[in-house]
């Protein structure tokens, strides 16, 4: 089961206030980074709003009918929509059969659920059909739509709901946590700086064995500098393994070179504070100029890349465009 997580204590609070006020939002929007564990909220909160037991803080007892119906994927008053498997949209189909399902009274003579989880990926029409549902809310019915991209909804969709907002914050708390999550001996402050601060990030980059790859990825960035290295076969190597973290690895390291050349003088926070000497290494056998042309070719590539344009073609462009950066220089210097 579930638990509520430290960083979402006051959005927890704010909610069930709400509810014994008899006030809570027909639909609710919960935004922030990801990694921040919104969906499994959703869900906890949608269970404590079915669950007959009285607990103080207002949390599932996971013992009652209601809940172990909950747990167990059969109760009859919450409908989870997702994309289906092995698509990335959620279609109009499934927000139709929302509408039945709403057009039904409670099973339980209680709350009636829905989880949209992402809400981006509704597709036009689905999100249109949506809008229909929110414009004729039933009384007992709540609504939690899951978004770490608010700006893709609908401006429409967004009016109708109240946001829920979770943050990044870094509390003693939540690195007590994280530390129960991770390996023993993990380095909870890269993994924290690298995953933008969001546990469940930093959780996924340790157990995906991502540290590794990316040292493997400045190793080989290394050779490519030097050209010791043939792109074209570091970027076959990168495709089979995870193309979409090499590219945002080396958007950081591009970043963190522009931070150290631009203030060379004061001590200046990274994205990737383990590479600092290194990177300043590398950062000084190119300009500036050269290191934002750069820059601009791998946002480029994660676009690209994004939208499923022949992968091999993207990595390959990038990191010929990473060895020229430095080749040309190095002429220059000659
Ligand atoms: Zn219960």
């Amino acid at each position: 089961m579930s638990l509520l997580l430290p960083w979402q204590q006051s959005q927890w609070q704010r909610l069930q206030e709400s509810r014994q006020q008899g006030r809570l939002p027909h639909a609710l929007l919960l935004t922030g980074p990801k990694g921040l564990g919104k969906g499994q909220f959703a869900t906890l909160f949608a269970q404590s709003l079915l669950c007959q037991a009285n607990n103080t803080d207002a949390t599932p007892c996971g013992q009652c009918r209601h809940c172990q119906l909950f747990l167990a994927g059969s109760h009859p008053d919450i409908s989870l929509i997702s994309p289906l498997e092995g698509k990335k949209a959620i279609v109009v189909d499934q927000i139709r059969g929302l509408g039945q399902f709403m057009a039904l009274k409670s099973q339980y003579g209680g709350h009636k659920l829905v989880v949209i989880n992402p809400a981006e990926a509704m597709n036009i029409n689905a999100s249109n059909s949506l809008l229909k549902t929110l414009e004729e809310p039933s009384a007992e019915t709540v609504l939690l739509l899951i978004t770490h991209q608010p700006a893709q909804l609908s401006a429409t969709i967004r009016s109708r709901c109240q946001e829920i907002r979770f943050g990044i914050s870094e509390t003693a708390e939540n690195r007590a946590w994280l530390s129960q999550q991770l390996p023993v001996g993990a380095d909870i402050d890269l993994l924290l700086s690298l995953a933008g601060g969001a546990p469940f990030r930093a959780i996924q980059l340790a157990d995906e064995g991502l540290l590794e790859q990316r040292q493997t990825l400045f190793d080989g960035m290394g050779q490519l500098a030097s050209i010791k290295l043939d792109p074209v076969i570091l970027a076959g190597q990168l495709n089979k393994a995870n193309p979409g973290w090499a590219l945002l690895c080396l958007y950081f390291w591009v970043a963190d070179m522009i931070r150290l050349t631009a203030t060379k003088q004061t001590p200046v926070q990274l994205n990737s504070p383990d590479l600092r000497q290194p990177l300043l290494k590398l950062a000084n056998q190119v300009s500036l100029v050269g290191l934002f042309k750069l820059q601009d070719r791998i946002r480029q590539a994660q676009q690209a890349f994004e939208r499923n344009l022949n992968p091999a073609l993207v990595m390959e462009s990038v990191l010929m465009e990473w060895q020229n950066t430095f080749r040309i220089r190095k002429r220059k210097i000659a």
